[in-house]
């Protein structure tokens, strides 16, 4: 049977040993790290994973300095705001949840946060040393991915790796990650032709394609390692909701490790923006040390 990768346990452990980190950085410093979330607007959505990572920033120990906006907010508002927090000594990290609404350009707004604070990873100053290998803030769910691929790959080195999806926020991160690891790595997409042939050759696969099923027994390697970052919401056989990822996960008994959904990659995210929000703060104060 495939290893389980518990991504839910290896989250706690992150946040553990955050927690940890927190209360050094507050002894030497005289306070804790600092979240700004800004939510605007009432998506539901939004509003479920907003509250979620606030309550986590407070499980850590970390201040979480919350900005809910209306609707109506104009663009020229928002960036006030922004540049508000990129100024503040006590905010270290800045969320804006996306999606924002139509009237707000999103790229305007990433562009705003100071790339120090930008613990999403999105500005192009963090993807431009994302992509020249030279440090900087990582995107978060891509960054799991790793942490959660380092639990049963002892040597990266020369493995190969197929990322199926080129989202600025998963696919394209994640395979400049793994190339950084150096696997030889093969980016796939909608348009990519014979897949299932591409994907037979991994060694490790990474699918964020929001494709449920998209992912067959037949096309993994016996021993390959599958990381599932899709998160589909589907009625089952007997009308119940689900949630379920990209990969069929009952057809990958010979498949060296693979991660649930739920269960999986989705824990890491939030453990990693509150990594990234450490590491933005250790960056600031560099005598206090932080992983990641
Ligand atoms: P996206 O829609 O921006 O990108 C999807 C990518 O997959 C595109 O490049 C597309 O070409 C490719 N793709 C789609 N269908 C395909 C197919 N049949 N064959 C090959 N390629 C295909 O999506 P995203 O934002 O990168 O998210 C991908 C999935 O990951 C979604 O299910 C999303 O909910 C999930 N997600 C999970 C987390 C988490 O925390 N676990 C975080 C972000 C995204």
């Amino acid at each position: 049977m495939a290893r389980i990768i518990d991504g839910k346990a290896i989250a706690e452990r992150l946040a553990a040993d955050l927690s940890g980190q927190v209360r050094q950085f507050a002894l030497r410093t005289g306070d804790a790290p600092g979240l700004a979330v800004v939510l605007v607007g009432h998506d539901p959505a939004s509003t479920v994973y907003v509250n979620r990572k606030i309550a986590r920033t407070r499980e850590v120990g970390m201040r979480s300095i919350e900005h809910r906006l209306p609707a109506d907010t104009s663009e020229a508002a928002l960036l006030a705001l922004i540049a508000q927090l990129n100024a503040d000594p006590a905010v270290h990290g800045i969320l804006v949840q996306l999606p924002l609404p139509r009237q707000i350009r999103s790229d305007q707004v990433l562009n705003g946060i100071d790339p120090a604070k930008d613990v999403d990873g999105f500005h192009p100053v963090n993807v431009g040393r994302l992509s020249s290998g030279t440090g900087g803030l990582v995107p978060c769910t891509p960054l799991g991915c790793m942490l959660l691929l380092e639990t049963v790959v002892d040597d990266f080195r020369g493995l190969k790796a197929v990322v199926i999806g080129k989202s600025n926020i998963v696919g394209k991160p994640v395979a400049l990650l793994l190339l950084e690891r150096e696997c030889t790595v093969t980016v796939t997409h909608i348009l990519t032709r014979n897949l299932p042939e591409i994907v037979r050759g991994a060694d490790i696969v990474v699918v964020a394609a929001g494709s449920p099923g998209l992912v067959r027994g037949d096309w993994v390697k016996p021993g390959a390692v599958v990381i599932d970052v899709g998160i589909n919401r589907i009625t089952d056989g007997e009308g119940r909701p689900r949630l379920v990822g990209d990969a069929v996960a009952s057809e990958l008994g010979h498949a060296g490790a693979i991660t649930p959904v739920p269960g999986g990659v989705g824990p890491m995210t939030i453990a990693c923006l509150l990594a990234n929000t450490m590491k933005a703060a250790a960056m600031r104060s560099p005598d206090v040390g932080a992983m990641a």
